[in-house]
């Protein structure tokens, strides 16, 4: 490319030595061939290259016949090679800077995502040694120190310290880990040092598998990348086509070859349609690499597009509105111990993944003592069948002791109600009460101001907490006590009853237990996907971190991008069309055909760009 600069610059200085000194005669042609091939020669021979391999309608093709065709003009006539030296010459400025654009901007992108580890520290015979990390196995010690990125997921066998999530998430969310913490590749190692066993390879690991995810997003194309590819294909034949038109018919009629060839000659010069076909897929491109630089992975230029059109938003309720964390606030048990149902609650719910097991769980301190456990089933949607010490245990809603035939006792308090049968012996109840994240009503009302039409709630929860949560966080529309085949139902409901076929529908769930309404969705959203791998395949957009205001912004950055994708079609398709017109009634000269073209590429990739900075 520095090459290319050189001679852009030689050249010119050339053309403009033979603009002071006016060579006349033959003289006057041999000298303006050496700046014109200085500059073309790589275009010449790559358009000769495309009609060897019959694709001959490239850009290259295009300009190479059009200079050459204003050489041979002016060869017959007025002898002003000026012209052809400067087209091709403005185009190679163009090239450059296209190329200069692109690159950096996909080095910004890189940047941007600065998750990439480049080294693990691994211990060996010669002490700590910096290892590919593609090279390290699974169960392989590494050691990160301050400062230093974690390469490979694992576990935390010594040290302590605090990781900084930045580059993940998009916002600084220190995270204490000491021994026996999972950590995350991509985080930041900030304190202290420390010694990981790694538990996935590199390859496996988040930073890895986010960056593939952002790197493969542009191959699939948004309907607007579609449309130009093949506007693009029929374009350019229709455009040869009439400047052959051009060249020959008025011609025949009113005589004058030389005006009309010059005029046909404009026409291929604005031919190219490379601004559209070097700015479109950079808008996306660069809107998914802004996106992913705050935690907001979207996966294909498709969604993008989805995304700015979305009109409806149905939320999941348990961790996606609140945080999923459960405390118990009450026991009220039946003729029996407490203590000793909080206790049985806990064992039946050992292998859950569901945030009310894992928040059962740890509300029993003691759960790993030597009762022997043994888990039936987990039922979605209703709750936990286990042996416990020879005796079936059920853990769950009212639909679970329905099931089971225990008589369950309603409870007045406010809170998610687990009930707790041995057999079909009701035992009583655990009141456990979730938390709404701190940012939910601000979220929901900022998603309004995005443009989002209606936001649902759907939870497989009471019918009383559902409504205290929606009514809190300002949703008007909800839906209770749904398992999930009915979240499925329900979702299909809205997407069936929606107006028009623009209008699209986001489901927003934590990923775990809906996959099936994500995968429905138009767009599935997955939240809070920082080290669930699950959520992250399931979902077509991937918030990292768990903060429901990056649907807005998600909303808007795509709103943004589309914006930006139909500025630059209007604005290419327009300038062109303009200068077709011009040049065909002998407006417009070359000069002012090449001046159009490179101009509206930079216009049109400056414009891309802005993706990338101010959003
Ligand atoms: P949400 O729509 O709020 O995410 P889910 O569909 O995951 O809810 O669960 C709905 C209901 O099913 C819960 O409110 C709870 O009553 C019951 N439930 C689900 N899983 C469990 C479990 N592991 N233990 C106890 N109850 C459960
Ligand atoms: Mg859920």
């Amino acid at each position: 490319m520095k090459k290319k600069l050189i001679r852009i610059i030689v050249a010119a200085v050339l053309m403009i030595i033979l603009q002071l000194i006016n060579p006349e005669g033959t003289a006057r042609f041999f000298l303006y061939m050496i700046p014109y091939l200085v500059v073309g020669y790589d275009l010449l021979i790559e358009a000769a290259e495309g009609i060897k391999e019959f694709r001959p309608l490239d850009e290259n093709f295009l300009m190479a016949v059009a200079t050459i065709g204003a050489i041979c003009l002016a060869l017959s006539g007025n002898g002003d090679y000026t012209e052809a030296v400067a087209v091709m010459l403005f185009f190679q400025v163009g090239e450059l800077f296209e190329h200069y654009a692109v690159h950096r901007s996909r080095q910004n992108i890189s940047d941007l995502m600065d998750i990439r580890p480049d080294f693990a520290n691994v211990e060996t015979v010669n002490g700590i040694e910096k290892v590919d990390p593609n090279e390290v196995e699974v169960g392989t010690e590494i050691i990160i120190k301050p400062g230093e990125k974690i390469p490979i997921d694992g576990v935390v066998v010594s040290g302590q310290s605090t990781l900084d999530t930045i580059a993940l998430t998009g916002e600084s969310l220190p995270r204490d880990v000491s021994v026996g913490s999972e950590v995350i590749s991509g985080c930041v190692n900030i304190s202290g040092v420390l010694k990981v066993r790694t538990t996935k390879i590199f390859g496996e690991s988040t930073a890895s598998k986010i960056l593939d995810l952002v790197e493969n997003a542009s191959s699939r194309k948004a309907k607007s990348e579609e449309f130009i590819r093949k506007f693009a294909k029929v374009y350019t034949p229709i455009v040869v086509a009439g400047a052959v038109a051009l060249a020959i018919i008025p011609s025949l009629i009113f005589g004058d070859f030389a005006t009309w060839l010059y005029r046909a000659l404009i026409f291929l010069v604005i031919s190219c349609p490379c601004a559209l076909v070097i700015s479109i897929p950079l808008t996306f491109f660069a809107g998914i690499g802004g996106a992913g630089h705050e935690g907001i992975l979207i996966k294909g230029s498709n969604f993008m597009e989805t995304l700015a059109n979305v009109s409806t938003v149905v939320m999941d309720k348990t961790g996606t509105l609140t945080q999923g964390v459960f405390d118990v606030s009450d026991v009220h048990a039946e003729n029996f111990d407490a203590e000793k149902l909080i206790h049985l609650a806990a064992h039946a719910e050992r292998f859950s993944t569901h945030p009310i097991g894992i928040s059962l769980r740890e509300a029993y301190a003691d759960e790993n003592d030597d009762c022997e456990v043994e888990i039936l089933e987990e039922i979605a949607g209703q709750g936990v069948r286990a042996k416990i010490n020879g005796e079936i245990v059920n853990v769950g809603n009212e639909k679970l002791m329905d099931a089971v035939g225990a008589a369950w006792k309603p409870c007045t308090k406010a809170g998610t109600i687990i009930h707790v049968a041995i057999g079909e012996n009701y035992v009583g109840h655990v009141v456990i009460s979730d938390v709404i994240k701190p940012n939910a009503k601000k979220s929901i009302a900022e998603m309004y101001d995005a443009g989002i039409g209606e936001v649902i709630m759907l939870t497989g929860d009471s019918e009383k907490v559902a409504a205290q949560v929606a009514a809190e966080i300002g949703i008007k529309n909800f839906r209770s006590e749904l398992l999930p085949a009915d979240k499925v139902n329900e979702f299909e409901k809205i997407l069936y009853s929606r107006d028009a076929d623009d209008a699209k529908v986001a489901f927003v769930g934590d990923g775990i237990n809906d996959a099936p309404v994500l995968s429905r969705a138009d767009v599935g959203i997955a939240m809070g996907a920082l080290g669930a791998d699950a959520a992250i395949e399931a979902a077509d957009v991937v918030l990292m971190d768990d903060d429901p205001k990056k649907i807005s912004r998600a909303v808007r950055i795509a709103k943004k991008c589309m914006a930006i994708v139909k500025e630059n079609i209007y604005l290419a398709i327009g300038v062109k069309v303009l200068v077709l017109i011009l040049g065909a009634i002998g407006f417009a000269g070359m000069w002012f055909a090449i001046f159009a073209d490179v101009g509206v590429m930079v216009l049109t990739v400056m414009n891309s760009i802005r993706m990338l900075y101010s959003i």
